[in-house]
């Protein structure tokens, strides 16, 4: 059995969304020579990280709603690395996705590890596409799910069918397939998002 995490590293220094300095994460570390203890100030969308519907939605729920038998068993990876701007529906039609599948977008923001303002990114049709199949879950090596989309359509269509959200996943060294995945956020009360340990496991499913 072979594990793969694809998971991006927390540290001050990181890549964050749109380089914006506010978003860096703050390591405070205090010692008295004998005990060290670390105070963490942290985005939710850090790195790897799950997003909640109150996130785009007024009134939205909050992260206890994810659950997490939907973020636990298997998943789909997709090789869209050939897609230059946008994952539409045409790009996914092809898989043959089916209802329950979890599937994570690797594109060429998994070869970036700088913040790429260009980012591909999923287009309204796709979600449309991925909502009318009724899958579990959607995972992109991006920051975002969507990039400048006006409303935020992408986000909107996919917390309106119970469709999970998973940013900032790294899948440079995973090939396309099928995995067994554990991904696990922190048990979060009342917030808009998560960090996330995302794990694939191969043939275990
Ligand atoms: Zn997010």
């Amino acid at each position: 059995m072979k594990m793969y995490d694809i998971t991006s590293s927390i540290y001050e220094g990181m890549t964050v969304y749109k380089d914006k300095p506010e978003k860096q994460p703050k390591l405070n570390r205090q010692t008295n020579g004998y005990v060290t203890e670390t105070r963490l100030e942290l985005d939710v969308h850090t790195g790897t990280h799950i997003d909640a519907p109150l996130h785009m939605v007024e009134d939205g729920e909050t992260f206890e709603s994810v659950p997490m038998d939907k973020l636990v068993g298997p998943c789909k990876v997709l090789d869209l690395t050939g897609v230059e701007d946008r994952v539409s529906k045409a790009d996914l039609e092809s898989f043959g996705l089916e209802k329950d599948d979890f599937v994570l977008f690797k594109t060429r923001n998994s070869f970036v590890d700088t913040f790429d303002f260009d980012f591909v990114f999923l287009a309204k049709d796709g979600a449309d596409y991925l909502a009318e199949i009724g899958i579990r879950g959607v995972g992109t090596d991006a920051l975002g799910i969507e990039r400048s989309q006006e409303g935020h359509p992408t986000h909107k269509t996919l917390f309106g069918n119970d469709i999970i959200i998973i940013e900032g996943l790294r899948l440079k060294d995973v090939e396309q397939g099928e995995y067994f995945m554990v991904a696990a956020p922190l048990k979060l009360l009342g917030t808009d998002a998560s960090p996330a340990r995302v794990l694939l496991f191969e043939g275990l499913n």
